[in-house]
């Protein structure tokens, strides 16, 4: 029998369809992915530290957030911060990455959603109920589909860069930065996003000093963004400078980058024991091309204004995979539970 909402993704966006979509009764199974280079389960927040900015889940005293917010006799259900998170000598606490996708995760599992550890990696559209072929080789028939995969982050593509991932070379600054090769050494950050600055004032915890490697002359960076970069002492802005390879060898990894000019400078080179990427992301969407319609960059692209369509009926997209614009866990989650609706008057107005 044909599962009636199966869920492709463990980020944001596919643990609140799946939330939505278990209330509903709809008995959703979701497809949690595998570990991969640059993609793990619980989406590209089990990548960070910090979330300050998820509604619900104040950072900082959360006793003295919860007091001014809500009356004496109805602070049952929030807990002062932690013994020991303390910040300028202050009580401090922000709910940590993987723990907010683990209570998500958790909220999905309770309702009654069912989740297999396997990536799909072939879906058949054209025929209904749909079909999808799992990494472990199943098959799975399905009503209605949400897929919520998500994005990756993008590598500059040189081969000196593949030869040190792993040793010096990293997508992930939350995920490698403490690790003792990069302690009180010079790192370098390539990119001038928001996610760039957050990586790079992240490092200087860790770092003697971090560059910020920018190929123009002002960052894309959000401003207050930017005005974090510019007071952090040791962060410093390489501009219009791009890496034209990594330096290295095989028993310290990665020692330096050879950095070449936009504008007129001479090449040069710089000292440094890791080089982390930031210049944004790719949606993971390979195995749905020439099944689902998509944008230029391989975003799926919603084919009706405010609905999670895509040009499938039946098919909807959530989160990050069909959104380069916003790119927010707190959107990701709110596209989630527009899919689980969608799909539940899909399968309602097609008497499922
Ligand atoms: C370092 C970093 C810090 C961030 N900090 C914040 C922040 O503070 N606040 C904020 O709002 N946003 C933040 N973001 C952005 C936020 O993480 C994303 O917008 C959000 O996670 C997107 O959610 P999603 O559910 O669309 O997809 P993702 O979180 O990308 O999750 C999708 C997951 O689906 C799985 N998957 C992929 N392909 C398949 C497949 N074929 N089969 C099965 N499963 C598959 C993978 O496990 C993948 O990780 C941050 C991002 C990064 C990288």
């Amino acid at each position: 029998m044909a599962e009636k909402v199966v869920i492709i993704g463990s980020g944001p966006a596919g643990f609140s369809a799946a939330i939505y979509a278990a209330r509903a009764s709809l008995e959703p199974l979701l497809f949690e992915g595998t570990v991969k280079p640059e993609m793990i389960p619980l989406g590209q927040l089990a990548y960070t530290t910090e979330v300050e900015n998820f509604a619900g889940f104040p950072a900082g005293n959360i006793r003295e957030f919860v007091e001014s917010a809500v009356d004496a006799e109805r602070h049952y259900n929030l807990p002062p911060a932690p013994a020991g998170h303390e910040r300028d000598g202050r009580p401090h606490y922000a709910v940590q990455g993987v723990e907010l996708m683990e209570l998500m995760k958790q909220q999905a599992l309770n309702f009654g959603t069912r989740i297999v550890g396997e990536d799909i990696v072939d879906v058949d559209f054209t025929n209904r109920p749909f079909q999808l072929t799992s990494s472990g080789g199943q098959t799975v028939a399905a009503e209605t589909v949400i897929v919520a995969t998500g994005a990756r982050a993008n590598y500059l593509g040189l081969e000196s860069e593949e030869a040190f991932k792993n040793r010096g070379v990293s997508a992930c600054a939350v995920c490698d930065g403490a690790l003792p090769r990069f302690r009180n050494k010079p790192l370098v950050v390539v990119g001038g996003g928001d996610s760039a600055i957050e990586e790079a004032t992240y490092l200087t915890k860790f770092a003697s000093q971090v560059m910020l490697v920018h190929r123009r002359d002002e960052l894309r960076a959000s401003k207050i963004m930017q005005q974090r970069a510019f007071d952090d002492p040791k962060l410093e802005i390489l501009w219009n400078t791009v890496v034209d390879e990594v330096v290295g060898d095989d028993s310290q990894g990665v020692t330096g980058v050879r950095l070449n000019s936009t504008v007129d400078q001479p090449s040069r080179e710089v000292e440094a024991a890791g080089m982390f990427l930031a210049i944004g992301h790719t949606p993971n969407t390979e195995f749905l091309k020439g099944k689902l319609e998509m944008n230029d960059k391989g975003y799926l692209r919603w084919t009706e204004a405010f609905r999670t369509k895509t040009s499938v009926a039946g098919v909807f997209a959530a989160g990050d995979v069909a959104d380069d614009y916003y790119r927010q866990a707190i959107t990701s989650a709110g596209t989630g539970c527009m899919a689980a609706l969608d799909a539940e008057r899909y399968l309602a107005e097609h008497g499922k």
